[in-house]
């Protein structure tokens, strides 16, 4: 096929449903004026309607990746399961409640992700609160709310034993404990976390004289392990070998007489971003997951435990696009040619951060060839702010809305205010209906957070 936004759509990129090895959310198509369609709904019209930069999130493809996790722990995992969604990769009101309708759980990294989740009706009994550095109040906020505390650190133990001597803790308190499980993986070194190096979690031989610490707290419900090896994994290995692991520290917490019975095996499935990205299904990742742990059972003879996971990117990233309208052009003869569009690093850092590539489509044109690379660049005063270096594209006029493809995850999450640019809207679309899930901000939210000392106020006309 010739190179056009075409080859991007998913009948043409793959042959299995799912989500995570498609670009472009499962419902994408072309419509009769040759514009990218999105759950129905026209990208260029979209644009017009709610302006650009905008983020449209596909809700069948969210859906669809909940259910196909859900579906194959049914299918692979005779014990009892739970899929929780890691809301770091897009924490808001309507994410978090379409998740929960699907029947997950929900793992919250702050006071600020459990507020959310619970403003959008989530269970506390499905909510798991993690982190390396909880404060106090982060903890007493879980222990009121009733989720699990996802145990990191010594001090974080002596924290909760505070709150206890306090009278904060009036029921057990249902706890995890995270360790680092040794287990290597070939990820971005940021997004590595399951190596012994790592600011993440007990080391394995405190496991022991923690067990030992735990045991001796009466209002500690001390419920299971979990450990997370990375991020934007492709090879299955790590998560077949994490299970070993895993279980023989539960065997160990039996010893105890601590009757662990939750293992959380953390997320880190990979997504495609572009052709060259190979990524497993969902389906074969869970098998993978779940056939190890019956087998370590099976070694350490020990009954099978509630299974757990978190993924976060491969339940959503490939369920969001982004759409910029094209502004100027920067011809360098011989060099390069910079386009650029209404956003950049403030709506997605990740390839200013961890050098991320992406696809791009034009939204008006999807059947054109790519007749042009250009580099695609961002409109914040940073030369490093480019989207994609080598962005091949069929000519672009200005106003044409292209589209950023593979944006649901870390996206909207680690958007900033940087230059003062407004956070854009986000749009959920389904069956040819949108509704707005996140408000663009405006100038005026832009300042709702600044004072002007007395002396500093402007002197009245
Ligand atoms: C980031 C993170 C996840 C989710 O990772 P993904 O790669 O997005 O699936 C899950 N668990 C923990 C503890 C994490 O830090």
């Amino acid at each position: 096929m010739e190179h056009s936004g075409l080859q991007y759509l998913p009948q043409n990129l793959t042959s299995s449903f799912s989500p995570n090895q498609a670009l472009l959310p499962l419902t994408a198509c072309v419509n009769g004026q040759d514009h990218l369609e999105i759950g129905g709904c026209d990208v260029p019209q979209l644009a017009a309607q709610f302006g650009t930069p905008l983020y449209i999130l596909d809700e069948e493809t969210l859906q669809t990746a909940c259910r196909q996790y859900r579906n194959a722990f049914q299918t692979y995992y005779p014990g009892e399961s739970l899929v929780l969604y890691a809301s770091k990769a897009w924490s808001c009101l309507a994410v978090c409640a379409i998740v929960a309708r699907e029947g997950l759980g929900i793992d919250v990294v702050s006071g600020g992700e459990l507020f959310t989740a619970l403003q959008a009706g989530v269970s506390p009994d499905r909510l798991y609160l993690h982190g390396n550095n909880k404060s106090k109040q982060e903890l007493q906020f879980a222990i009121e709310s009733q989720c699990t505390i996802v145990l990191d650190n010594w001090l974080e133990l002596d924290l909760l034993r505070e709150l206890i001597q306090e009278g904060t803790v009036r029921a057990p308190v249902r706890m995890m404990v995270r360790f680092t499980p040794g287990i290597e993986c070939h990820t971005h070194e940021y997004i590595r976390t399951g190596h012994l190096d790592s600011k993440f979690g007990f080391d394995p031989n405190q496991l022991e004289p923690l067990f030992i610490a735990i045991s001796k707290q009466p209002l500690i419900h001390f419920v299971g392990l979990h450990a997370h090896i990375g991020s934007q994994i492709f090879e299955l290995q790590p998560h077949a070998d994490l299970p070993g692991v895993m279980v023989e520290a539960l065997s160990k917490a039996a010893h105890h007489g601590l009757p662990v019975t939750e293992l959380n095996v953390g997320g880190g499935l990979g997504i495609r971003y572009t052709e060259a990205d190979d990524p497993p299904e969902i389906e074969v990742w869970v098998k993978t997951v779940a056939q190890s742990i019956i087998k370590a059972c099976e070694q350490h003879q020990l009954p099978l435990p509630k299974l757990l996971c978190e993924p976060g990117r491969s339940l959503i990233g490939s369920a969001c696009v982004t759409a910029y309208t094209v502004g100027s052009r920067k011809q360098i003869p011989g060099t390069r040619t910079y386009l650029s569009v209404d956003g950049g690093m403030s709506d997605n850092p990740r390839p200013i951060t961890y050098q991320s590539l992406y696809r791009v489509v034009n939204a008006n044109r999807m059947s054109a060839s790519a007749g042009e690379t250009v580099t695609l660049a961002g409109k914040h005063c940073e030369s490093g702010d480019i989207l994609i270096k080598e962005a091949q594209l069929p000519d672009c006029q200005p106003g044409d809305i292209l589209v950023v493809m593979g944006t649901g995850a870390y996206n909207y999450s680690m958007a900033s205010n940087y230059n003062r640019l407004s956070r854009p809207a986000a749009l959920l679309v389904r069956g040819g209906e949108c509704s707005v899930i996140l408000e663009r901000e405006t100038y005026q939210d832009l300042i709702r957070q600044d004072r002007l000392p007395i002396g500093l106020l402007p002197a009245e006309a």
